[in-house]
């Protein structure tokens, strides 16, 4: 028996139970769609579209091993699965749950009517450790709030334990498939992928691989160290997570067997893994997480129109705040940025420039590695304060404050900003205030830039925006 086994955000052999049911029949066929936007579903941004290319080229490499060929091809599901099933006499197709609106229909609209054909389709879960619909509230609907939602998991029995990668997969041979460089994934004129490449090993080996290495060197001390962006302190599994090289089952097992991590550091750590279920939860039951409102009284709040020069400022880190400028340069050099500054980036846009959370998701989505469609947009909500469970619009972070208190030292800032570098950790978080050191510098350290805006100002700008959102209820 053929079955075919379609890829999607689940790019590994091992814990793969999509890959396991196709083995078990028989022959395999794996297959993945480079799928356009016609469903609806949003296509990749670049940083992202680079890393499918390595793990794509990684996964075909693994197949090839196994002894199967991954497919590749380009266009809509609904017809390019017809097609493979009619030419190489498929009679089951499996794959692994997404959970994204358009991404569902497509499935659903496939799976009936592969079944109405008369041929075996199931999906599995494979990627989440919690269905979406399986958690309900006393009065049966979803969780719009982290700590109950997270409780109802834990009390849900244990995940299941991650599947074994198959020894040997018997492929189907003499099928038509896309070469990936013809794809133009990667970016050309410029290549600006040379800082990804340097940081990152997309692909299942360096996905777990990473993990390997968090449980032995990080895992220890991250409930205290996870916020200083200045130490490599956290995972920073998130687009291994992402393309699903790695899957929460793993992580969640992994970090159960090793004994050496303190329960407080597994605990909140997993606690990561559940905010990453809850934005999924929130996507599943709010498919335009992205483009509306989760609150609808902030449709009714006063966003600046974006200024050009101040959204290219934030974009490029110069708005003269080291702590969001360095944060935006090593999005920039690395397609990652540390949990903490993104949300001092986040709020320093949403409510400092006062420029809309959808601006800023976009500019996210493009540049991030782990652009994810459901942790990007829930993540941005809940900074801009229109979220689920989101963060209070009047708490403005203060990019100063922050910058002092995470990262004391300022080695974070020297790392991204070259023109601070000689500053004392004292001046470094408002240079502004060293004229005498500024002076002394080169002429490219002097090139830091003065703030864009006053903090106080802005502050009572937003505030006051706020106020008239709620006053026009
Ligand atoms: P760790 O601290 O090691 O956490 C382990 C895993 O838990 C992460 O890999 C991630 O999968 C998950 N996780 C951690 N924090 C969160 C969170 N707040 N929400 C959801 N899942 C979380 N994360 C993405 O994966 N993709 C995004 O597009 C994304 N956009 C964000 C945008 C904003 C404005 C903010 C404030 C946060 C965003 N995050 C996003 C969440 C978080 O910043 C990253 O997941 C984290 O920094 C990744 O680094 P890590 O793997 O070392 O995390």
């Amino acid at each position: 028996m053929r079955s075919l086994l379609w890829l999607r955000d689940d790019l590994r052999v091992a814990d793969n139970p999509a890959l396991r049911a196709a083995c078990e029949r028989g022959e395999v066929l794996p297959l993945y769609i480079l799928e356009d936007d016609s469903a609806g579903i949003r296509p990749l941004g670049g940083a992202a579209r680079w890393w499918l290319h390595h793990s794509l080229r990684e996964l075909a490499d693994s197949f090839q091993q196994l002894g199967a060929q991954l497919v590749l091809r380009r266009g809509q599901a609904a017809e390019i699965i017809p097609e493979l099933i009619d030419e190489h006499d498929i009679d089951a197709v499996f794959w692994n749950r997404r959970y994204g609106g358009p991404e569902r229909a497509v499935d659903a609209e496939l799976k009936s009517s592969l079944r109405e054909a008369g041929l075996t389709a199931e999906s599995f879960q494979a990627n989440l450790l919690f269905e979406p619909w399986q958690l309900k509230t006393g009065s049966g609907g979803h969780y719009k709030v982290f700590t109950p939602f997270w409780r109802a998991c834990l009390e849900q029995p244990e995940p299941r334990q991650p599947l074994a990668a198959p020894a040997t997969v018997q492929g189907v041979s003499g099928v038509k498939g896309e070469a990936l460089e013809r794809w133009e994934l990667l970016p050309t004129r410029p290549d600006w992928s040379g800082g990804l490449a340097e940081q990152w090993t997309p692909g299942e080996t360096g996905a777990t691989q990473g993990l390997e290495d968090f449980l032995d060197r990080h895992a220890e001390g991250y409930a205290v160290e996870r916020d200083n962006p200045g130490i490599e302190a956290t995972s920073r599994l998130s687009p291994h997570l992402r393309f699903g090289e790695l899957s929460p089952f793993q992580v969640w097992h992994a970090l159960r067997r090793t004994a050496a991590v303190a329960h407080e550091d597994s605990r909140v750590f997993i606690s990561e893994i559940g905010w990453r279920e809850f934005c999924w939860h929130l996507l599943y039951h709010h498919p335009d997480l992205a483009s509306q409102n989760y609150r609808p009284e902030f449709d009714n709040f006063a966003w600046q129109p974006s200024s050009e020069s101040e959204l290219r400022a934030w974009q490029q880190g110069r708005t003269g705040y080291p702590m969001v400028d360095a944060g935006m340069r090593q999005l920039w050099q690395s397609g990652w940025m540390h949990n903490r500054v993104r949300m001092i980036v986040a709020s320093f846009l949403v409510k400092n420039l006062l420029i809309d959370w959808r601006v800023g998701e976009k500019w996210f989505w493009d540049t991030l590695v782990d652009a994810d469609a459901a942790n990007n947009p829930a993540n941005w909500q809940w900074v801009a304060g229109s979220g689920a469970d989101a963060s209070p619009y009047f708490r403005i972070f203060n990019p100063v404050t922050q910058s002092k208190k995470f990262d004391a030292e300022g080695s974070y800032l020297r790392r991204f900003l070259p023109e601070l570098a000689e500053f004392d950790s004292k001046l470094i978080h408002e240079p502004w205030k060293a004229q005498p050191q500024l002076d002394e510098s080169t002429e490219q350290e002097a090139s830091y830039p003065v703030p864009i805006v006053e903090l106080a100002a802005s502050r009572q700008r937003a505030l006051a925006a706020y106020d008239a959102m709620r006053g026009s209820d």
